[in-house]
């Protein structure tokens, strides 16, 4: 099989038109070109009028070593990289069985690769099973009732299961780990176009279902689910060397579970475990994190902004952004999560706080667009101790908790009115999505001062971009606190913890993902980490 890449057609190309450029660009005639499989097909509309498709492919050719030396030259076509997964060891009989701590994407892929190389997890979440926890999480949206425990982040599927879904990440994954994540989540019952468009997503409604198969295949390998079963502490014991070595956990209730070997993959809400571990001493360190708010435009502005002409096609789906801005003030202001064609959600796990983020269906039909409008900070903006960023969230929380009216509806302001540095009263054309409801209020009451200015400044800047983004009556919701994991637990080169031997810290909320494909990827890394280390072998670099 051979790789080509950046073969450009017009977006309105009829379809025998990509086997005709292929032939083209090989120079081979048509009884040579055996069979054609889109690898990936992304598009390029810096130019509104004249949007193109760009293909990567991977085709199948009569005398394809010829063919690889006809064209050495050309840095587009090359043998296709074989991207199947292949397991790193397979489990020997009566091997301890590893606890994994979480069901989010980190969680379930490192579970299910355990499992598919027979290690028997335990899975251990707080939460609820996802349909229970569907019914909790809409509970909050529709009449404003937090269920601390089964909410948008804490449950089966962990944070991204009400989200967008989207599916791709800037990582580096030389291992094609990212392949692995996407074919099983076809397999779960995505669909299979998520293998081959640039910029796939699922949506929210099917990632319900996914999750629900993904635990079904778990168990038929012999992994064993406990839900409603929160950890609130681990046994740590000196091994022979006298290095702490972790030896089980202990559930709330009591129960201690007996194991060598665990995967924290917490998610980056679960402060009361980040304290816990703190506590354990298990080594942690704070994280630059971001704060800002949600903006909603219509969709059709921000389709039009981006396709012009092309606007509402097919191929394309509702247009994306992705925006960033340096200011003045030394601060950097970033468009984050954007969700097309969705709606902003409630998004806290703490009662008294309010929290947004974004998500959609697969359809991405709802009428506006929205994303986050987030400034970089750093642990320089909050000092004091390993866990002060924690505290500088819940602050910001409590006090948009407070700006909404105190019973979860979210603060809001005009886009006009926030640059204007007046509280708004009313809102505009543009409806917010957000549930249970927005209170035109003032944002600057709930953000610190360095982030309103820097987002007045970026707002100017983006509208620069894209026409109508400062318009006065787009709506901003806030605050958006939940960005990423304001600490790191960090992980030696075998991927176990640095001072805690045994305990494999994993995904976003260790501080080593940020978004759906990269936190599973991540859990692949550790469940091979895991399976290595119980194995006695050395963990590859
Ligand atoms: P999490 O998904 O947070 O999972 C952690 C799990 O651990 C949770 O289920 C939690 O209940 C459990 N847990 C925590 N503590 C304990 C404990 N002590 N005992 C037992 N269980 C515990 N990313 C994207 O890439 N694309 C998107 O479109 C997208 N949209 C999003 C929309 C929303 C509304 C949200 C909230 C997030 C979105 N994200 C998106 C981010 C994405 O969801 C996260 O990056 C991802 O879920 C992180 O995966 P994780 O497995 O590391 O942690």
């Amino acid at each position: 099989m051979i790789r080509l890449t950046e073969l450009r057609l017009p977006l309105a190309h009829p379809e025998e038109a990509l086997r005709a450029a292929i032939l083209q660009r090989l120079g081979i005639p048509d009884a040579a070109l055996r069979a054609v499989h889109v690898f990936r097909r992304g598009y390029d509309a810096r130019n509104p009028r004249a949007i193109v498709l760009v293909y990567t492919l991977d085709l199948e050719v009569a005398e394809e070593a010829a063919l690889l030396r006809r064209h050495a030259g050309d840095p587009r076509i090359g043998p296709a990289p074989d991207t199947r997964y292949q397991f790193v060891a397979r489990a020997p009989g009566g091997a301890m069985r590893p606890i994994v701590i979480g069901t989010g994407p980190c969680g379930l892929m490192a579970a299910l690769v355990l499992a598919q190389m027979g290690f028997r997890p335990i899975i251990l979440e707080r939460g609820t099973p996802v349909r229970e926890r569907t019914k909790d999480t809409w509970g909050l949206w529709r009449r404003g009732v937090l269920v601390a425990e089964s909410n948008v982040q804490f449950g089966e599927g962990g944070a991204g299961t009400f989200s967008d879904g989207k599916l791709y990440s800037g990582i580096k994954d030389p291992r094609h780990y990212g392949r692995k994540v996407l074919t099983e989540f076809v397999r779960a019952g995505a669909p299979e176009e998520i293998l081959y468009v640039s910029k796939p997503h699922i949506g929210t409604f099917r990632l319900v279902t996914m999750v629900e198969s993904i635990r079904a295949q778990i168990e038929a390998l012999g992994g064993e689910y406990r839900f409603g079963t929160r950890v609130v502490d681990l046994v740590i014991e000196p091994d022979g060397d006298g290095r702490r070595h972790v030896r089980g956990v202990v559930l709330e209730g009591g129960e201690s579970l007996r194991t060598d070997q665990v995967v924290l993959a917490i998610g980056h809400s679960a402060r009361d475990t980040f304290a816990m571990l703190r506590d354990r001493g298990v080594y942690l360190e704070p994280k630059p994190f971001s704060i800002g708010v949600r903006i909603e435009h219509p969709q059709s502005m921000i389709d039009r902004a981006r396709f012009g002409p092309n606007a509402g096609n097919r191929l394309l789906g509702a247009a994306d952004y992705k925006l960033v801005h340096h200011c003045g003030n030394g601060r950097s202001v970033y468009s984050f999560c954007m969700c097309p064609g969705g709606r902003v959600v409630a998004a806290t796990s703490e009662p008294g706080r309010v929290v947004t983020n974004g998500m959609s269906q697969y359809s991405r039909a709802e009428f506006n667009a929205n994303a986050g409008i987030v400034v970089g900070i750093t642990p320089a903006d909050y000092p004091d101790h390993v866990l002060a960023g924690v505290d500088f969230q819940r602050r910001w929380e409590s006090l948009a908790f407070e700006a909404g009216g105190g019973d979860y509806r979210a603060p809001g302001q005009l886009v006009g009115d926030f640059l204007a540095g007046r509280p708004s009263t009313a809102l505009g054309e543009v409806r917010p999505s957000y549930q249970p409801g927005v209170t035109p209020t003032d944002l600057a009451r709930c953000l610190p001062d360095f982030a309103v200015a820097a987002m007045r400044e970026a707002l100017v800047a983006f509208d620069r971009q894209i026409p109508g983004f400062a318009r006065p009556d787009a709506v901003m919701t806030g605050v958006e606190t939940r960005t990423s994991s304001p600490i790191r637990i960090r992980r030696g080169l075998d991927l176990q913890s640095v001072n805690t031997a045994g305990l494999f810290p994993a995904g976003e909320g260790a501080g080593y993902a940020g978004g759906i494909l990269s936190a599973g990827v991540d859990g692949i890394r550790i469940a091979e980490a895991l399976a290595l280390t119980a194995l006695g072998q050395p963990v590859p670099r």
